[in-house]
């Protein structure tokens, strides 16, 4: 079977239905890849909330079986690559272009948050764009149910696209982390750089932490503001993912 991705913990591969020769995408996970309680956790809470999500922007995960080595999760096969390799390519996407991605993205976690979840790893590395250019939310492997009135603390994801009550370990409810880093990515869409971005990792996290970053002059009033208000510091003030499509 052909590799088409490889994750810090999956292989994915793909293949074909042997009636219907539906392409379909195979995420393999090692069971002894996975040592530690909490990523036995983490795994078994994907295999859960996946089953879960049927949204035409979060891809559709048909089935998962397990056999003693091995956890495999079919997958309906997406085919434009990842959106970030679609970044790089075009060097940065036009406001009207990245406009569609970024509703689509909105549409998919509004119906994650109003169902309790939340994806804590969003970054162009795991929104897939399929035949028709539209994008599929991949990789709920640090997905989690939130609750309103209780906090979480762990930290996941990428560090570039982490909100900075997740840095120093501080309690978050859930859906405020998905909204920066969906901030980050709209602003990695329109410049095609990183707000966020250098290798010392204490100078990123103290930029994080204070929000610190440049805000190019050519991007139009209204989304320089939007993301200003998605890179908030402060979750009490940033802008809520109702509020964002109410604005739209
Ligand atoms: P991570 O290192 O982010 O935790 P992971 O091990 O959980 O990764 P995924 O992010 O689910 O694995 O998948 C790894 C890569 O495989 C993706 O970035 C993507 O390029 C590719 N991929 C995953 N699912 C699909 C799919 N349904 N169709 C096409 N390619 C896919
Ligand atoms: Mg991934």
């Amino acid at each position: 079977m052909q590799t088409i991705g490889q994750g810090t913990f999956g292989t994915v591969k793909l293949s074909q239905h042997v009636v219907t020769r539906q392409k379909v995408a195979i995420k393999i996970i090692e069971k002894a890849s996975v040592t530690e309680d909490k990523q036995r956790n983490s795994l078994q809470r994907e295999i859960r909330l996946v089953q879960l999500l049927h949204h035409r922007h979060i891809v559709k995960v048909y089935d998962v079986l397990e056999d003693a080595t091995a956890v495999f999760f079919i997958m309906e096969y997406v085919s434009g690559g990842e959106l970030f390799d679609y970044i790089v390519q075009k060097r940065s996407l036009s406001e009207w272009e990245a406009r569609i991605f970024f509703r689509q993205m909105l549409s998919a976690m509004d119906y994650c948050h109003k169902n309790s979840i939340i994806h804590r790893d969003l970054k162009p590395e795991n929104l897939l764009i399929d035949s028709n250019k539209c994008v599929k939310i991949i990789d709920f492997g640090f997905g989690n149910t939130f609750h309103r009135d209780k906090f979480l603390t762990t930290f996941c994801g990428s560090p570039f696209y982490a909100a900075p009550e997740m840095l120093g370990a501080k309690s978050y409810v859930g859906p405020e982390v998905d909204v920066w880093s969906l901030g980050v990515i709209l602003y990695a869409m329109v410049t095609g750089s990183l707000p966020f971005h250098t290798e010392v990792l204490p100078e990123l996290l103290k930029r994080i932490k204070s929000a610190e970053y440049h805000m190019p002059s050519k991007l139009s009033p209204n989304l320089a503001d939007l993301i200003r208000r998605m890179l908030t510091v402060d979750t009490k003030k940033r802008i809520k993912l109702s509020e964002i499509i109410k604005s739209k």
